[in-house]
């Protein structure tokens, strides 16, 4: 499976977990860009927090 990538509105491409920023929600917590805190979308958060770089 191809590694999921976010290109944030920054211009940051979002690739790993700690290009994420974890803000406590609600139900669902929400995924920031660590950058400038643009929220990221939720299904591609999902895929790229269990991404690490090797
Ligand atoms: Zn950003």
């Amino acid at each position: 499976m191809a590694p999921a990538t976010h290109t944030c509105t920054c211009g940051a491409v979002l690739q790993y977990r700690h290009d994420l920023e974890k803000r406590p929600g609600g139900i669902t917590a929400e995924w920031t860009c660590s950058d400038c805190g643009t929220p990221v979308p939720g299904m591609v958060a999902e895929k790229i927090k269990h991404q690490h770089p090797s």
